[in-house]
């Protein structure tokens, strides 16, 4: 059977990374919403592509 993991409200653990693809903006944001107000921001001052990325907690502890 397949498992497809979706993300969910109940793990607020997930982050994410605003990168741009058109300079070297990089942004870390907790949660989705912020992630796209940071992206749709950069976007809008430079016309940039932006991705947001998510991160798994695993991968904080740099
Ligand atoms: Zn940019």
């Amino acid at each position: 059977m397949l498992t497809n993991r979706e993300p969910t409200e109940t793990d607020g653990l997930k982050q994410f990374l605003v990168q741009c693809e058109g300079c070297s903006f990089e942004h870390a944001a907790d949660d989705r919403d912020e992630a796209m107000a940071i992206g749709t921001d950069h976007q809008r001052e430079t016309r940039h592509e932006v991705v947001a990325l998510e991160v798994p907690p695993a991968l904080r502890r740099a």
